[in-house]
């Protein structure tokens, strides 16, 4: 069974959180988040999405900043 989702990265809320970006990288056991381009930013990198194992750990990092959207299942 395949998951799909979503990762909605709220730019405003990460940007004024310091240390925040870096964290979503850290925390993220399959590399979902690398550093944006811009300073103090977060980026999702696609290729990873499909292999978010749901663990909650980017939104218990920062509640307001990110979002897992669970699209649908198959
Ligand atoms: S829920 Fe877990 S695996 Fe999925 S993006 Fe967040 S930290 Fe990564």
């Amino acid at each position: 069974m395949a998951m799909f989702i979503r990762v909605d990265i709220e730019d405003d809320v990460v940007r004024k959180t310091p240390g925040l970006a870096k964290k979503l990288v850290e925390v993220c056991p399959v590399n979902i988040f690398k550093l944006g381009s811009a300073e103090g930013t977060a980026e999702t990198v696609e290729e990873n999405v499909d292999e978010c194992t749901l663990c909650d750990l980017c939104m218990q990092a920062s509640p307001e900043g990110v979002r897992v959207v669970k699209l649908y299942e198959s």
